[in-house]
C-alpha cells in the first residue's frame, strides 16, 4: 500500500514495532486527507484483531418507561410525566413481553428507559427477576450509567452495593449510553450538564467491571466538539479498558439534531479507523447502522469495523434521536450485506460469543 501521507507509514511502522498512538499522533490521524490510507491501516488491524468475521446480535428491546427528568437537548425520545404519550410499564406488562421474547429466540434482552423518579429499585429488581424467570437462558443488558448514576442516589447506596444486587438479580452487562462526550464545554451544551458527568460516568463502568458487568463505550461526536476533545475522550477510554478489560466495544456514533449540520461522509468512516487505530486494547469496533444507515455501515466494515449490532428493536431511544434507517432490520439483510462485503457473518451473545456462522 501507497500511503499518500507518510505519516501513516511512519505510523504504521510504530504500531508494528508494538508502540501505542500518541494523542499528538491522533491529531495527525485525524488532520489526514489520506482517507484510503487510513482505511488499509485500520483494515489491517482489524484483521489482526477481530479476523474476518463481523458479528450482529438478535436483540429484544424493553423501554419500561419514556418519562425522564434530564433534558438532553439531542432526545427526542424523553416525555414529561402526564404528556399525552408518555408511558410506564408495569411488571406484568415487563414479564408479558419477556414472554413473547421467546418468540424472536433472541440470546439478549436491553431493558432501558429514562430518568423515571416514580420508578425505585425496587420495581428494577423485581423487573429483573421477572424477566429471569421467563427467560432464564437469555442475558440481560439493562441499564445505563445514567440510571445506574441516579439509583444510585435515589437509593442511597453505593454503586459497589448496588451492583451486587443488580448483578445478583441477572444483569450481565450495561450500556455505555450518557458517555455522550466526556468534555464538559460540550456537555454543557448539549444540555446535559445535570447528567453524570464524564468523570462518574467512567467511575461507574470502572465499578461495574470490577463486579463482573461488562459493558460497552461510546462517544458521541460531531456536536461542535474539537479534534482534542474527542482524542480526551478515546485516551480515558483507553485508560480504563487498560485497567478493567470488560469494555466487550466500543461505538463511535453521530450527533444529529435539525438545528445543527450533519456530520460528513468522511468524518463518520475517518471516526471508525481512527477507533479502531487508537484503541489498541478493543477487539470489536461497532458500526452503528441506526445513524450511519445500513450503506454507510456496510463501508465502515472496510474501514476498521466489526460489528454491527442488534437485529430487533422495540422503543428505543437511538430511534427517537434521529437515527434515519428501518427500525426492524431482518437477519437475511444483515447477513448479505456482510457477505457482499467479503466478511463472514456471525451471530454473537451480548460478550460476543459466537452463537451461529453463515458461512
Ligand atoms: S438521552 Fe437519556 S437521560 Fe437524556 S433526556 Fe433522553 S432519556 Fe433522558
Amino acid at each position: 500500500m501507497k500511503y499518500t501521507d507518510s505519516f501513516l507509514e511512519e505510523l504504521e511502522a510504530k504500531l508494528n514495532a508494538g508502540g501505542r498512538v500518541s494523542e499528538e499522533e491522533a491529531r495527525r490521524l485525524f488532520l489526514t486527507n489520506d482517507i484510503l490510507g487510513l482505511g488499509y491501516l485500520a483494515d489491517k488491524l482489524r484483521q489482526q484483531r477481530a479476523g474476518m468475521v463481523v458479528t450482529f446480535v438478535g436483540n429484544y428491546h424493553i423501554c419500561y418507561s419514556n418519562i425522564c427528568l434530564n433534558s438532553c437537548r439531542h432526545c427526542i425520545f424523553r416525555r414529561n410525566p402526564g404528556d399525552a404519550d408518555a408511558f410506564t410499564l408495569s411488571l406484568e406488562e415487563i414479564e408479558t413481553l419477556a414472554e413473547e421474547s421467546k418468540k424472536s429466540e433472541v440470546p439478549e434482552i436491553l431493558i432501558l428507559g429514562g430518568i423515571n423518579p416514580e420508578l425505585d429499585l425496587g420495581f428494577f429488581i423485581e423487573a429483573l427477576e421477572r424477566i429471569k424467570k421467563r427467560v432464564p437462558e437469555v442475558k440481560i443488558l439493562g441499564f445505563s450509567p445514567i440510571e445506574i448514576d441516579y439509583l444510585s442516589k435515589q437509593e442511597n447506596i453505593s454503586l459497589d452495593r448496588l451492583f451486587d444486587l443488580l448483578r445478583s438479580a441477572g444483569v450481565s452487562a450495561i450500556t455505555g449510553g450518557g458517555a455522550e462526550i466526556f468534555s464538559r464545554r460540550v456537555r454543557n451544551r448539549l444540555g446535559c450538564a445535570d447528567k453524570t458527568s464524564g468523570e462518574l460516568w467512567l467511575e461507574i463502568m470502572e465499578t461495574a467491571h470490577n463486579h463482573g458487568v461488562y459493558s460497552n463505550a461510546s462517544m458521541l461526536y460531531g456536536a461542535g466538539e474539537t479534534y482534542p476533545e474527542r482524542i480526551e475522550h478515546l485516551l480515558a477510554i483507553r485508560e480504563l479498558q487498560d485497567r478493567t478489560g470488560s469494555f466487550t466495544h466500543f461505538l463511535p456514533f453521530a450527533f444529529t439534531d435539525k438545528d445543527h449540520p450533519p456530520t460528513t461522509g468522511y468524518d463518520d468512516i475517518k471516526m471508525i479507523a481512527i477507533s479502531r487505530i487508537f484503541l489498541d486494547n478493543f477487539t470489536h469496533i461497532r458500526a452503528y447502522w441506526s445513524h450511519l444507515g445500513l450503506p454507510g455501515a456496510q463501508l465502515a466494515l472496510a474501514f476498521g469495523a466489526d460489528d454491527l449490532n442488534g437485529l430487533k428493536q422495540k422503543g428505543r431511544i437511538i430511534h427517537s434521536s434521529g437515527g434515519g434507517s428501518p427500525k426492524l432490520t431482518e437477519r437475511e439483510v444483515m447477513i448479505d450485506i456482510i457477505r457482499d462485503a467479503g466478511r463472514i457473518p456471525a451471530e454473537r451473545d451480548i460478550l460476543f460469543n459466537i452463537i451461529r456462522t453463515y458461512n
